[in-house]
């Protein structure tokens, strides 16, 4: 029943692609297939010292870094990220982030990784906004790959928006942000640390630095979706 009513409303409000506004048709989700061939993926996964890995490796040991795609201001693309962050519709990431897991799953990227840890967001933020976006990126990889989901991370004090400050102000903002709540779980494992974004590295850095110094014997790796130019 719940399949002919989707099969019913679908013929009513057709699903749209994120990108060119074209009808969906079955097998297709978010984006249609041209859309999804000319998205601007970054190939990264596939380069050991990737553009992420830089970012992130001179500051803090990261095994492996991960991003999908490119993220330029003027790319219709970004607009898949702002739609979930700031338009109430999560779900957007949580499908493309199970279209990269089945896309990675078969590079072996995700081998050897023990559990998934979302960066999490203030409280006051998460609770103005209704959800925490990186907890549906983890449900999208979890869909493809069954790893556990780790709750253990948290935003400790609020800093500005991501999009209003400059990269130095991102940089002290995000600084000592991250704290681990229960140290003793993670140790010894291999956490995925996941975000929707990578803009400085300056998040991920902090929440992973936050895990190595409560948790020295836990190794991290990243994936985000979206990989932002600083230019
Ligand atoms: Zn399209």
């Amino acid at each position: 029943m719940k399949g002919l009513g989707k099969y019913l409303l679908g013929l009513v409000y057709p699903d749209l692609c994120e990108v060119c506004g074209r009808s969906l048709v079955s097998g297709e989700e978010v984006l249609c297939l041209h859309c999804l061939d000319s998205l601007p993926r970054t190939g990264a996964h596939g380069h050991e010292f990737n553009l992420l890995h830089k970012r992130l490796a001179s500051t803090t040991p990261v095994e492996k870094a991960a991003g999908y795609f490119h993220y330029y201001r003027e790319s219709p693309y970004v607009d898949i990220i702002h739609r979930a962050k700031y338009g109430g519709r999560p779900e957007l990431i949580e499908k493309m982030a199970r279209r990269y897991a089945r896309e990675l799953a078969d590079t072996g990227f995700f081998d050897g990784i023990d559990a998934i840890a979302p960066v999490p967001l203030h409280r006051l933020k998460q609770w103005r906004r209704g959800y925490n976006q990186s907890r549906y990126i983890a449900a999208g990889i979890c869909s493809i790959v069954p790893l556990p989901v780790v709750d253990n991370l948290v935003a400790s004090r609020g800093h500005a928006s991501q999009t209003s400050s400059g990269v130095f102000a991102r940089w002290l903002n995000a600084g000592n942000v991250y704290d681990v709540r229960r140290p003793r779980e993670l140790d010894g494992l291999h956490l995925l640390v996941v975000d929707d974004v990578i803009t400085t590295g300056a998040t991920l850095l902090a929440c992973c630095n936050a895990i190595k110094s409560a948790a020295p014997s836990c190794r991290v790796s990243v994936l985000t979706l979206a990989v932002a130019h600083m230019s």
